[in-house]
């Protein structure tokens, strides 16, 4: 799919975080922030490559390996890659970014000012890794001054976002959850 960078995020209303760390447990809320989506590319969108500033790619990495967002079933694979690497997790394991793959389901949430948090796909790594994408500067400026391993106080600690609503709740997914939560999607 593609989206306009800097434009609403509007592929789902909630939000669906995932803490895979001890089993699988997930959260759900409406958001009370604006999103914005960022390096949703298409092979026939245009999009600016150009050299990252220095720190950028690190910290953009640590984000997409610290968090897992509205994960979908399925996965979608990057078609800027004449061939696509080869799958080398199911759909339902994380893909890290610095293992660059060309597949992936899960998303980001940077937040910025003006209570607005960034929304990419796991696949911005990829792009900006292999391909050379250059995100809008704002984005950029965001991740800079986001750290995902940040203390900050939360009741749950294993999710990677300051802006979690304090009466969601971590839940444990069954087999009816995990059905219920994509069948609602
Ligand atoms: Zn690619």
């Amino acid at each position: 799919m593609y989206y306009d960078d800097l434009t609403p995020y509007e592929y789902t209303h909630d939000e669906v975080w995932y803490d895979r760390s001890t089993g699988m447990h997930f959260l759900r809320y409406e958001p009370t922030y604006q999103r914005l989506n960022i390096g949703w590319l298409q092979a026939d969108q245009p999009w600016t490559a150009a050299p990252a500033p220095e720190g950028f790619v690190s910290r953009l990495l640590a984000i997409i390996d610290a968090q897992d967002v509205n994960s979908m079933l399925g996965h979608h694979d990057c078609d800027l890659c004449s061939t696509p690497l080869p799958l080398s997790h199911p759909w339902y394991e994380p893909r890290p970014g610095h293992q660059r793959a060309s597949a992936n389901t899960s998303e980001i949430r940077v937040p910025a000012n003006d209570n607005i948090a960034y929304a990419a796909p796991h696949l911005v790594g990829h792009y900006v890794t292999d391909h050379g994408y250059l995100p809008p500067q704002p984005f950029i400026d965001a991740v800079l001054a986001f750290d995902p391993h940040s203390p900050w106080p939360t009741h749950c600690p294993q999710i990677r976002f300051p802006w979690i609503p304090s009466q969601a709740r971590l839940r444990f997914i069954d087999d009816d959850d995990l059905w219920n939560d994509h069948a609602g999607t």
